[in-house]
């Protein structure tokens, strides 16, 4: 799907607001606050810029952002779960204005944590950006995930595998998924007017993954630390466009 300046320019609006979402929530990350209280902060700002939420009852999910701590790779449901000091939190984050999405993700630290958990978001962001860099027109859509998993597997992280990016527009989820590994072929030629949510999922042990009897929970099978960046970018003349920063 190629998106119209005007479409694109709706979505820099939600993504705005995901910008803000994220800035808001991590201002409020540190020992002793729950992850209600982070969804709470997340749904001011919703309330505030007449936003929708995308995340908000998408397959009965009970909240507007997703929080998943630790060996948590995504989905987690924000709750009870008080944060502590050297924990790592993943926060993703979405809204929709006037029909059209925004996604983006980020791990943050609870006050100090250690180096080895420090390195892993540090690598995690880099393949991130590493994988925005290839939105390129005339690029292949597969050239992302190679790019993102050369990060991740040359710092000696592996690449979650089971869930990947997607092109996002008047849904959050869009065909193509993009995945974040080379999965063996070049994939569709990128376009100018292409949106894509890129969400590398990065692991400290291996790729596996176990879902929790929740339903949403998804954590690494074998409990190590698990980090997720994530922003929604469109494709333009001149290279990528990141709509969901601040
Ligand atoms: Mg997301
Ligand atoms: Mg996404």
């Amino acid at each position: 799907m190629r998106r119209s300046p005007e479409e694109i320019a709706k979505m820099r609006r939600a993504g705005k607001v995901v910008a803000e979402m994220i800035s808001e929530t991590r201002l409020k990350i540190k020992p002793g606050v729950t992850t209600a209280d982070l969804d709470r902060v997340a749904r001011e700002v919703l309330e505030r810029r007449g936003a929708r939420s995308n995340f908000l009852g998408y397959h009965g999910f009970p909240a507007v952002i997703c929080t998943s701590p630790n060996n948590m790779i995504v989905h987690g449901i924000p709750g009870t779960r008080v944060l502590e000091e050297g924990d790592v939190i993943s926060i993703d984050c979405g809204a929709i204005i006037e029909g059209y999405h925004g996604d983006a993700a980020y791990t943050a630290p609870v006050g100090d944590i250690s180096a080895a958990a420090a390195r892993l978001l540090e690598v995690t962001e880099r393949s991130l950006w590493a994988g925005i860099d290839q939105l390129r027109d005339g690029n292949r859509l597969h050239d992302v995930g190679r790019a993102v998993q050369n990060v991740a597997e040359s710092a000696g992280y592996s690449v979650v595998r089971k869930y990947v990016g997607h092109a996002i527009g008047t849904a959050m989820h869009e065909d193509p998924q993009v995945p974040n590994y080379w999965p063996g072929t070049p994939g569709p030629r990128i376009k100018v007017g292409n949106v894509f949510a890129i969400e590398p999922m990065v692991n400290i042990g291996t790729p596996d993954t176990i879902e929790l009897e929740d339903g949403w929970s998804v954590v690494t099978a074998d409990g190590s630390l698990s980090a997720h960046f994530e922003h929604t970018a469109a494709v333009t003349e001149d290279g990528p466009e990141v709509l969901t920063q601040a």
